[in-house]
This record gives C-alpha cells, sequence and structure tokens, in this order.
C-alpha cells in the first residue's frame, strides 16, 4: 500500500492528502498534438496561398470556425478538416476561385493531424515508471475522438501503465468519479494532472479530486479559462516536478 502523501492545494484550501492513485490527461500532457494542428494548418494555408488566395484571412476563419464547430460537433476526428474546408467557403466562396480540388487538399492535409505520430512529453514514460515503484494507482482519462485517442494511447506505448484507460467527449465531474470508482477509490485519494484548467482541472475538483496543471501550448479552446483562476492552482513546469509533489 502506497504511504505517500504530500501538501495540495484545492481551491485555495491547504489541505494534508494521503494520495494512493494519480489520473492523468493525454493530449498535451503525456504527448503532445497542438504541434500537429500548428503543422497541418500551416501547410493548408501555404496551399491556399499557392492558389492565389489570402491565407491570412483563411487561418483566421479556420481558428475562428474551429472553436464555434466545438459546440456543434465536440472533439471529433471530423471536426478540424470540417473547420478547414468551412474556412475556404466562408472566406472565397464567392470569390470564384475556390475548386474542388483545393477543397480536397485541404482537407486531406488537415486529416493528417489524425494519422501523425504525437511525440511524448519530455520524461512521461520515466515519470510513470517511477510513480508505478512508488506503488500509486495509474489511470488515463482521455478526452476526444474514440478512434482518434485509442490509436494515440497505442502509439504512445504507455498503455500498459494504467490500470483504467477512459476516452470521453469532455470531461464532467461525473467522468472523474467514473474513474475513482473504477479504482475503488475514494476521491480525496486521488490526484489528476491535465493541462488545461477549463477542461481538466476544473471538473477534476468539482468532483473532490485535487488537481495539478501542466501548463501546455494549447489552441484558444483550452484557454477559456479566467485568468486570475490560475493562482490558486497547482502547477507544475515538468512532468517530472510531480514526482515531487505526490511524494
Ligand atoms: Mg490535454
Amino acid at each position: 500500500m502506497c504511504r505517500a502523501s504530500c501538501t495540495c492545494v484545492v481551491n485555495g484550501v491547504s489541505s494534508r492528502s494521503r494520495f494512493r492513485a494519480v489520473i492523468f490527461d493525454g493530449d498535451d500532457t503525456l504527448w503532445l498534438t497542438e504541434a500537429l494542428y500548428d503543422a497541418a494548418r500551416s501547410t493548408a494555408r501555404d496551399i491556399v496561398e499557392r492558389a492565389g488566395l489570402d491565407g491570412e484571412a483563411w487561418e483566421l476563419q479556420q481558428r475562428r470556425r474551429d472553436l464555434e464547430n466545438v459546440a456543434l460537433h465536440g472533439h471529433s476526428a471530423d471536426r478540424f478538416p470540417r473547420s478547414c474546408v468551412e474556412a475556404l467557403d466562408l472566406t472565397f466562396g464567392t470569390s470564384g476561385c475556390l475548386t474542388e480540388e483545393l477543397r480536397e487538399r485541404v482537407a486531406d492535409v488537415a486529416r493528417s493531424v489524425f494519422t501523425a505520430p504525437a511525440p511524448l512529453r519530455d520524461g512521461a514514460t520515466e515519470v510513470l515508471d517511477e510513480l508505478k515503484r512508488r506503488e500509486f494507482r495509474l489511470a488515463l482519462l482521455s478526452k476526444g475522438d474514440q478512434r482518434v485517442q485509442r490509436r494515440r494511447i497505442a502509439d504512445s506505448g504507455l498503455a500498459e501503465h494504467f490500470e483504467v484507460i477512459s476516452i470521453v467527449d469532455a470531461k464532467t465531474p461525473e467522468s472523474f468519479e467514473s474513474v475513482v470508482q473504477q479504482l475503488t477509490l475514494r476521491s480525496d485519494q486521488v490526484v489528476s494532472v491535465g493541462n488545461s484548467v477549463a477542461s481538466d482541472i476544473q471538473p477534476s475538483l468539482a468532483a473532490g479530486v485535487a488537481a495539478v496543471w501542466l501548463p501546455a501550448y494549447v489552441w484558444e479552446y483550452e484557454n477559456r479559462h479566467a485568468l486570475d483562476e490560475e493562482r490558486s492552482l497547482t502547477s507544475i513546469r515538468t512532468l517530472q516536478e510531480l514526482l515531487d509533489i505526490v511524494g
């Protein structure tokens, strides 16, 4: 049985907690995906510009449309390519310059986000190994398209570290509670780690699960929390710092 303990800040209140399990986020916590989206958007913009069209106007529209499409299409694999093509239609649809070939080429580039391997965050394997050595139980609660996330989990080579793996379209207090139940622990025995205040930290704290924030370079959607909220959070700069926090 794990004897690890740590001082953690939950909703601004310091408390001495005894953790026996860690719930990890996947995208941009254990592996890095944001650069894949940036590379695809940049390549698509180049294609737009080589077609003689305004790449900056397309990119602004694509970013705006992708945010709007979260409400309509969630985190499905269809959303990002759809936003790229819809941005073409919205920006150039009445210009007479938009061809079906250009729409197809941009869609193909956008879909590459879901087949390109996402590199592991520095130290991911070593930190999970060390947590296991310290007898922490580990779970993965990942947000996104089921098929895409299953492939990223398989590609990561990290699956064997986790007792529980759950993929959801959006994290809620209930999805954290479900993982805690599957671990047959109480919420105050578990700590979570994630890169998004709104998607990871807020629902975890609402479920009574302490949360550690690992900021990452992410798109606008994941930065939708109030900035003054960051001051009350327990945060780390690297995954390795998690080892110091959980003890
Ligand atoms: Mg994430």
